[in-house]
Parts: structure tokens; sequence; C-alpha cells
């Protein structure tokens, strides 16, 4: 099953998916251009993981880590599917980042590697745009680059795990402007999904709703204003995002 949040006249829904639009809990049905998405579960807390895939290490100079190199982001910067992330106009280094998101289903500590998926809800896809003008290293708190507002897209939909018959085996896919600019794999990550699990749950209890983003492959490209960004995972979903400039905003 797909499941998603959407708002309708200012009221939000839950929805699943009936033959590509959304049914919600009332019976009525939308296609996906007639509602606002908001992200597919409200985040608890959000662990994003830098540099887990080598070859994107290696595009960014940097070793792959020994250990899960891990920071949070809070509720201000996910945007549903559709949704216009805010650039700031004098950023020059604006990448996306397509990333698998492994939704929580049931509190977690101490969980084992070979019991972790026990403990997974769904998958979802996150675009972790980050704003590496305001990058100084990986050692340092990097809210100005990863925790602005509106700029972790996430969705469209929340795919249930037994869905998914093994999530380090899915492609991955950026296309901006239709132009496909980033192509990898989940199996190439350096920590899996349940090494992750068992990491994290090791010195802190996972909630339902927590959400670990896996990291992207290599393949960044600047983006601008105007842009139309999809991310994409095999069998999960496309996340459309548009990117404005913060010129644009009426203050
Ligand atoms: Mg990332």
């Amino acid at each position: 099953m797909k499941r998603a949040r959407v708002a309708i006249d200012g009221a939000i829904h839950e929805a699943v998916e009936v033959e590509g639009k959304l049914k919600l809990e009332d019976g009525r049905i939308f296609t996906e251009d007639h509602v606002t998405w908001l992200p597919p579960v409200e985040p608890g807390t959000v662990f994003v993981l830098g540099l887990n895939y080598a070859d994107h290490a290696k595009e960014l100079s940097f070793n792959a880590p020994k250990e899960p190199l891990v920071f949070l982001k809070g509720p201000n910067t996910f945007l549903g599917h559709n949704g216009s992330s805010v650039r700031p106009e004098e950023a020059t280094n604006m990448h996306y980042e397509c990333e698998l998101a492994v939704v929580i289903g049931k509190q977690a500590k101490n969980v084992k590697k070979e019991d972790a998926y026990d403990y997974v809800a769904g998958y979802t896809v996150a675009n972790d745009y980050a704003i590496r003008d305001y990058l100084e290293n990986y050692y340092r708190p990097n809210l100005k680059v990863k925790n602005r507002d509106t700029l972790t897209p996430i969705g469209p939909w929340l795919v249930d795990k037994e869905d998914i018959k093994d999530p380090m085996n899915l492609k991955l896919k950026t296309s901006v402007n239709g132009k496909v600019t980033q192509q990898g794999h989940t199996s190439d990550m350096v920590f899996s999904i349940p090494y992750l699990i068992e990491y994290l749950s090791s010195f802190m209890t996972l909630n339902p709703n927590d959400i670990i983003l896996t990291g992207t492959p290599e393949g960044l490209e600047k983006v601008n204003a105007g842009d139309e960004v999809i991310t994409e995972i095999e069998g999960i979903g496309q996340l459309r995002n548009y990117i404005i400039s913060d010129k644009e905003l009426v203050t």
C-alpha cells in the first residue's frame, strides 16, 4: 500500500493510492494535481547520513567514513511533493541529493541488524538539498547548509515495507528539467539500513515516524531558480520539486 498526507481546502487528510489517484478516508478520490501534498508522515527525529556512498564521498574529495556520520534535521525543513523550495539568491553551490528515506514503525532500542526490518514502517523519497556555500567542514554543525526552510522535500508516498522486496537493491535517479543528472543504486551504501538501525538504536531510542535519510550517490549538479527537480527511487516514487529564489518571496 502507498500512503500519503495531503491538504484540501485547509484540512489535512490521510490518503491511500488507488490506480494512481488519492483515495481519502471518507471515500473521496482526487487526482494528484488537485491536492497539496504534505510529507507522507509527520517527521519525528530525522537522522541524515553524510557521505554514505563511497562514490559521492570521492566526488567531494573525502574518504568514506569508518563510522556513520549522522546529523539531525528539524521539522521546519520538510516540504511535500510538488512544493517549491527557496534558494538563496546569493548562493552559487546549491545541489540536490536523491535519498532513500526509511520511516521507523515501532519503538526501537538495542535492535540487532538481523531484526532491524521489523522496526521499519516503510520507505519514501527525499531530496536533501545542500547549499554548500555555507559549508565549513564535515565536523561542524551544518544548519545553514542542510536545515533551511523548505529545502528537504519528501514523498510523495510512504510505501509499506512489505511492498519493497529489498530496499538495498533499488535504483536512484535525479532529473533536472527533464535531463538525467544523477544515477545510483542503494546497494552501494557504505552503511546498510540494518547496520544504521543497529547503530542508532544502540545509544538512543528510535520512535515511530523517526526517519533515516540514507545518503546520496555521486552526480551532483548545481541547480537554480526556475528548475524542476525530480528525485526518483525504483518502486517507491517520483518526488517533484520546483526551485524559487528568495527574492521572489513576498515578505
Ligand atoms: Mg544527503
